[in-house]
């Protein structure tokens, strides 16, 4: 699937009308990225924050012209976040409140009355959350994680670190991986409140998608059994392979916002690079089929995780050519526009910055490789 049928084309109508009011805001917050209570009253982010929840417990989704959406799919979530980065702005969607990564896992694992909950909570207000798996020690090696849930009074205590964790410093409650016991099977998904005592959390400074990271350390919070996702499921279910399928749709996500990123960077050079003949025309012309190219993959990855969302190489196939795309397209950009660019155009410096970031959000390009590789060594085929 790379064309989009009316019902998605009005919904990208809808993203690309309201997404330029993002651009002013996300260069606030890329030069006050501490800012942690910044939240813009736009539209579409006031939107995006009561979406992405699942329909039985959605009050309000998203009607246009007698379509309704949910944004659960991962082809409504593509084509929301592709137009919204390329119109507006990959970090300022991903600093904005709402259920994104979190939704998921608590949509996988949590049973009925922890899924009412956490959904009753996030419709109430807009209200940031966040997933938290990352550790100091490295966030490739997810099944080395070092975070302890240990059993007491009738729940347990959490201990551990949690690094580059989106919204962690802005968020009230959150979904953090961590350990029950040895091996696989011992790792399970908790929902957090940051206000509990012995939460700490604060900002990361980077370079690209300022003002998105933050840090969570845990000592001895009390985590209520009630708080443990997954209680009604399996061994096998509750735990890894939960969280594993959720990252399927996620990572096709991260590839719109890649692909985002890479539109936006060419739109601004057709219109900003002169003279657009010979070889700027060249250039452009080339990173224009490039987009084209990352962008119908994605597509049919978020159509083939939709279909079967066990299918885990077409995501990562996406997501790592639209990293390095994001990466190419704002070089380019900067490169057409000659010396100084950095300086005379800065949402252009910001994106290339940012571009960077798509690399790391949910697995970088060598566990995206592992991935394709899986499934070719497993079909002894170019997998579809
Ligand atoms: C914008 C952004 C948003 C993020 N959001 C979140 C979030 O919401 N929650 C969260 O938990 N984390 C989040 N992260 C963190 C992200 O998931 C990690 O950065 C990522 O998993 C890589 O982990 P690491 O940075 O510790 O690098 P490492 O795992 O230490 O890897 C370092 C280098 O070694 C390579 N490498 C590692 N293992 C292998 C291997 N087996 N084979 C070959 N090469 C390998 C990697 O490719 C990389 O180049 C976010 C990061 C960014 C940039």
């Amino acid at each position: 699937m790379s064309g989009l049928d009316h019902r998605l084309r009005v919904l990208r109508q809808y993203v690309r009308d309201g997404a330029p009011a993002l651009r002013t805001a996300a260069q606030e917050l890329d030069a006050h990225p501490d800012g942690s209570t910044l939240y813009p009253q736009v539209p579409l982010l006031d939107r995006l924050a009561t979406l992405q929840i699942p329909s039985r417990h959605a009050r309000n989704p998203l009607v246009i012209e007698g379509h309704a959406y949910y944004l659960t799919s991962a082809v409504e979530r593509v084509v929301f976040h592709e137009e919204a980065a390329a119109h507006g702005d990959a970090a300022l969607l991903l600093s904005a409140p709402g259920s994104l990564t979190a939704g998921m896992l608590v949509t996988a694992l949590g049973d009925d009355e922890q899924q009412r909950v956490f959904f009753d909570r996030v419709q109430a207000r807009p209200t940031w959350t966040f997933l938290a798996m990352t550790e100091p020690q490295g966030g490739s090696d997810a099944a080395n994680l070092r975070t302890t849930l240990t059993p007491c009074d009738g729940g347990y205590r959490l201990n551990g670190t949690k690094r580059f964790v989106g919204n962690a410093h802005r968020s009230p409650v959150g979904v953090v991986t961590a350990r029950t016991g040895p091996g696989p099977l011992g790792i399970r998904c908790a929902l957090v409140d940051t206000s509990d005592p012995g939460c700490g959390t604060g900002p990361i400074a980077t370079l690209g998608m300022r003002g998105v990271l933050g840090t969570l350390d845990f000592q001895d919070v009390r985590v209520p059994e009630s708080g443990l996702l997954g209680r009604h499921l399996s061994p096998t279910r509750r735990g890894m392979w939960g969280w594993l399928h959720s990252f399927n749709p996620l990572r096709c996500v991260a590839a719109a916002l890649g692909v985002g990123i890479a539109r936006a960077a060419y739109d601004y050079a057709r219109h900003h690079a002169s003279p657009q003949g010979g070889t700027v025309a060249l250039s452009l012309d080339t990173l224009g089929a490039r987009i084209r190219g990352v962008q119908g993959l994605t597509r049919h990855a978020a159509a083939a995780v939709d279909a079967d969302p066990a299918n885990a190489h077409l995501p990562a196939a996406a997501k790592n050519a639209a990293a390095h795309l994001a990466v190419e397209a704002t070089s380019t950009a900067l490169r057409l526009l000659g010396p100084g660019a950095r300086l005379e155009h800065p949402l252009l410096d910001k994106w290339a910055r940012d571009a960077f970031g798509i690399e790391y959000m949910e697995g970088t390009s060598h566990v995206q490789a592992q991935s394709v590789f899986n499934a070719l060594a497993r079909t002894g085929t170019a997998p579809r």
